[in-house]
């Protein structure tokens, strides 16, 4: 098996410069993550909040840590001193508690809504018309402390290249659409370790890579 030092530099060779990498390290250790750190990485993203701040607390301040898993609004306030970017928002309640928690931490947060491209009946997000109406309403825009950067999307499971492409460019002509409108809108996070190269090429410009790096993940519970 490869260093994690050697799959960071194969995939930085592989993405282009303007593409924001945000290493997966769920479930990882933190003898994991300083191997990447040292290797110049500063995005990590996390699915579980009480992981993620347990890291927080043992890794160097100056990493930019993104919450990339569904998020239950009683548990944002443990990661409000810090979090940057949270990935999968899906509703107007939890736009208003990771504000209002932004608030009490005096910072802004970072937020892309979760749209619901796959097919599989599991995934959480928002259909576009639900997205649309949340950017356009005045109760979000009157959010001071947060911003929505983007939007966020996972693609179905699947081996069906072609299927993965129609999911991307569902999104990828919904993100186009809507940043003519709203100009705080400039990231678009789609494509994992198995389809990051597709999702390039449908205007991704945050990719979420995690096995690729770390190798494969131990579900032990
Ligand atoms: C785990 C996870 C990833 C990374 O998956 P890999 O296939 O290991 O690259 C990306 N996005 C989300 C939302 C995840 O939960």
């Amino acid at each position: 098996m490869n260093s994690i030092k050697e799959n960071l530099k194969h995939i930085r060779k592989t993405i282009p410069e303007e593409v924001t990498l945000v290493a997966v390290s769920k479930t990882k250790p933190i003898s994991d993550i300083l191997e990447a750190y040292q290797s110049g990485q500063r995005i990590f993203g996390e699915n579980k909040i009480q992981e993620m701040t347990n890291k927080w607390e043992e890794m160097p301040k100056d990493i930019s840590w993104h919450m990339i898993g569904h998020v239950q609004t009683n548990k944002v306030k443990f990661m409000a001193p810090y979090v940057d970017t949270i990935h999968a928002v899906d509703s107007f309640k939890l736009l208003k508690e990771i504000n209002k928690q932004a608030v009490k931490n005096d910072r802004t947060i970072n937020c892309l809504l979760q749209i619901k491209i796959a097919q599989e009946e599991s995934k959480f997000g928002l259909d576009i018309s639900e997205a649309e109406s949340l950017l356009n309403s005045q109760e979000v825009k009157s959010l001071a402390n947060i911003t929505i950067t983007g939007l966020m999307g996972m693609a179905t499971f699947t081996d069906n290249k072609e299927q993965i492409k129609n999911e991307f460019n569902s999104i990828q002509s919904f993100f186009e659409k809507l940043k003519t409108d709203h100009s705080t809108l400039k990231t678009l996070s789609i494509g994992m370790s198995g389809d990051y190269q597709l999702a390039i090429e449908h205007g991704s410009t945050m990719v979420r890579i995690g096995s690729s790096i770390f190798g494969a993940r131990n579900y032990s519970h």
